[in-house]
């Protein structure tokens, strides 16, 4: 059963439309469960009805003619109570409803079970059968765990038509995904492949189409001399049987399999890297459909040459420098900082990753870089997108393909608008961040890119409050050595000098990965990550610490903090550590003062130890983003459970209060460097909480600086005591909305539809 359920999910999700995916469905589920008939009904959410989409069995004629409203008819029925029906004689129940064009009245048996995903009933599932029996118990289960699993796959599909319309070049679609970064951008999808993913290959035409054939052969070439080559090192090792398998791999290599359909492609006018990735799906399909173990295993094998075969003619591709388009959309699976990095700025106008949602690093850095952003796109079949125009809306998590002049002119003016209003704020980012009642909030910005400041130069700031030094990190291929460390942070501090540049030690583990030090980890975020890397990494961290003072000298703005601290015997390590770099420094002749220390809060486990903390180090950070990620369970990089990750969930904003009070009372400053602390209604609860220092991404500030400028301390305080005493989300986000209207600062905030 396992076997079946696993071969129907995969075939669907390698459907190429909505209709293919559907037609699937029906006839394989059908066969499956030995059914005389197998519909699916999809919602229309526009019409408020459930559609006959697809049926083998009943007429097919009745397809798309048979509609039915919630609570009507059997099918109604399912898809309003949300779950399953399963009825012996199905025209004699209350809610039967008979429709001629079906040819339904000649069933008796009737099992319906709705589609669901994420609480929202996307359609239902229907078998019937004419003899007059309930369906069996083990029959039931099978069709609830069918649609269960279906319902992740058509989800994109249904909510938009995308996968239809995404075939049909003309047609606008509409997908929704995550909101990422704010902002509206109009530009050119520009696919980044993953090295290898035969899935991901984006669809191009060859500009010359003889030296596309060369460069598939030469690349079959290869791959034949690597394995003839692995052969003969195993050739002592493994048996003759084994050995069997690499002329095996010749073979489907040669002229007679892979390579000649390949090239047929090419020839018709694909590249080879789309071409190959569509002729060794075109087998891998077949093979996996086959009950026939041993051919079903030779799937794995073609699959396995076919990367390799892609591998090689990447290489290739990657030497030619690929052309930017002048907006340019950036669209991938995963889409990594060092990618980002590789763009010119000038030219990137947005982003749409797969993965990944608000709160994932990519997602920040994009906002740092005052890019818009759309991610947690599951299922947008990017291979197909290369040179598609586009529209993302950062705000509303939306992505439009090919927008109609009457989308495009709508989106031109709402992107002159917010340009407007972001030159009218702009005019007051020299302006001091203080309340109407005289109170000085100190606005600090966070870096690691060497764009931060770059949009808003005039800003007045109290200097970098979050310098993330994983992301030169990344942008290495090696863990960089001290001297470029050195220099790194130098041009940093030097950069912002006599501001306070407070430099936290590599965060690397979670989400954030070395190329050169990969972590594989089963659950990264409650793993090896932060401090616990470089405490068990003590030639790391020392190379930092030593590179962090030297570079310096003389300016005396340095500041260290530390990231992911669970305990005090961490803190007191690295106290220990940077004592001694400071002793090695002063040996070699650097004139360094002791740079002020501190923590993050962002594990739950140091609330209850901030007054062991505060004696041991000399200001506190609060990392928002994981500690609302460890406070509530949520992953902050799941687009599955991103809508419960929210600030404004009583308990987290009860724990900031908390850490708000405690330093104040231990006399220890605290300030904010996640991400709350940009958002303008955040900014105003930490305001009122008591946090009299924020750190943000540069474009940012000038949000809330604004929002900061409108509002009375003592307003934003009977905001946090209104707040606190509220104990559902959705009043706190409501009564916040509704202050910021009453205050008007609503053209602050995000649009809404
Ligand atoms: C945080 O967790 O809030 C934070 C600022 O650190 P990062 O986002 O880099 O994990
Ligand atoms: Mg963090």
């Amino acid at each position: 059963m396992l076997e079946i359920l696993r071969r129907i999910v995969q075939e669907v999700n390698g459907a190429r439309s909505l209709d293919a995916a559907l037609s699937i469905i029906v006839r394989r589920i059908r066969k499956a469960m030995q059914t005389d008939v197998c519909s699916v009904y999809l919602r229309d959410d526009e019409r408020d009805c459930f559609i006959l989409m697809d049926t083998i069995g009943l007429n097919a004629s009745a397809i798309g003619q048979v509609t039915l409203k919630p609570g009507e008819g059997l099918v109604g029925l399912v898809g309003q109570r949300e779950e399953p029906l399963n009825i012996e004689e199905a025209p004699s129940h209350s809610h039967f409803r008979y429709f001629a064009e079906t040819g339904e009245e000649r069933y008796s048996s009737f099992l319906g079970v709705p589609i669901i995903h994420q609480r929202r009933v996307l359609g239902v599932l229907v078998v019937q059968q004419r003899e007059k029996r309930q369906f069996g118990e083990g029959e039931e289960a099978f069709l609830i765990t069918m649609a269960a699993q279906l319902a992740g796959v058509l989800v994109h599909a249904l909510s938009t038509g995308a996968l239809a319309r995404l075939s049909d070049t003309g047609t606008q679609a509409l997908l929704n995904g995550i909101a990422a970064a704010p902002g509206m951008a109009i530009g050119e999808a520009f696919v980044v492949v993953p090295s290898a993913n035969l899935e991901a290959v984006p669809e191009r035409v060859p500009d010359d189409i003889e030296a596309e054939v060369i460069r598939l052969r030469e690349a079959i070439d290869c791959v034949r001399h690597d394995i003839r080559q692995a052969a003969e090192r195993l050739a002592s090792r493994i048996s003759a049987q084994e050995q069997a398998l690499f002329d095996v791999y010749q073979q489907m290599l040669g002229d007679a399999a892979l390579g000649n359909e390949v090239e047929k492609r090419i020839r018709e006018g694909q590249w080879a890297p789309y071409a190959l990735s569509r002729v060794v799906q075109r087998h891998v399909n077949y093979l996996e459909r086959v009950d026939d173990n041993y051919l079903r295993e030779r799937a794995a094998d073609i699959r396995d040459l076919g990367r390799r075969v892609l591998a090689h003619l990447q290489k290739d591709s990657n030497a030619r420098k690929p052309v930017y388009p002048e907006r340019t959309i950036l669209v991938g699976d995963e889409i990594s900082a060092a990618q980002l990095g590789e763009i010119p700025r000038e030219k990137l106008a947005g982003l749409v990753a797969l993965r990944g949602s608000s709160t994932s690093h990519v997602a920040i850095l994009a906002r740092a870089m005052g890019i818009p952003a759309v991610m947690g796109m599951n299922d947008l079949p990017i291979s197909r997108l290369a040179g598609t125009p586009m529209i993302v809306d950062g705000y509303r998590g939306r992505l439009i393909l090919r927008p109609q002049p009457d989308l495009l002119v709508r989106y031109e003016s709402m992107i002159e608008e917010e340009e407007a209003l972001t030159s009218m704020l702009e005019s007051e980012q020299s302006l001091p961040s203080e309340t109407s009642d005289g109170f000085r909030i100190r606005l600090m910005i966070n870096t690691g890119l060497a764009v931060e400041m770059s949009g808003s130069p005039a800003a007045r700031i109290d200097g970098v409050g979050l310098y993330r030094t994983e992301v030169p990190f990344m942008m290495h291929q090696r863990f960089p050595s001290e001297k470029e460390q050195t220099r790194i942070y130098r041009e940093q501090l030097q950069g912002f000098a006599p501001l306070p540049v407070v430099m936290r030690t590599l965060d690397i583990g979670g989400d954030k990965s070395l190329p050169y030090f990969p972590i594989e980890e089963d659950n990264p975020f409650l793993g090896w990550r932060g401090i616990r890397v470089t405490l068990d990494h003590p030639e790391v961290l020392m190379v930092q610490l030593r590179a962090m003072l030297r570079a310096a000298e003389g300016l005396d703005n340095l500041r260290i903090l530390l990231p992911m601290i669970t305990s005090v015997e961490e803190v007191d390590t690295v106290s220990r550590l940077l004592d001694r770099a400071i002793q090695e420094m002063r040996d070699d002749g650097v004139q360094i003062e002791r740079p002020l220390l501190g923590v993050m809060l962002e594990v739950p486990a140091v609330i209850y130890q901030l007054e062991a903390l505060a004696s041991r180090v000399d200001f506190f950070s609060v990392g928002s983003n994981d500690l609302i990620q460890y406070l509530l369970a949520v992953d902050r990089n799941n687009a599955r459970v991103s809508g419960l990750y929210d600030a404004c969930q009583p308990a987290v904003l009860r724990a900031l209060d908390y850490i708000a009070r405690e330093s104040r009372r231990l006399n220890i400053s605290a300030s904010v460097c996640g991400e709350l602390a940009g958002d303008p209604i955040g900014a105003l609860l930490l305001m009122g909480m008591g946090y009299r220092v924020l750190s943000m991404n540069a474009p940012n500030l000038s949000r809330v600086r604004a929002a900061i400028r409108r509002v009375s301390m003592e307003g934003a305080q009977g905001l946090v005591s209104d707040v606190l005493a509220l104990h559902s989300l959705t009043e706190t986000r409501e009564l916040v909305y509704q202050r910021m209207k009453e205050w008007e600062l609503a053209h602050l905030l995000p649009p809404r539809d």
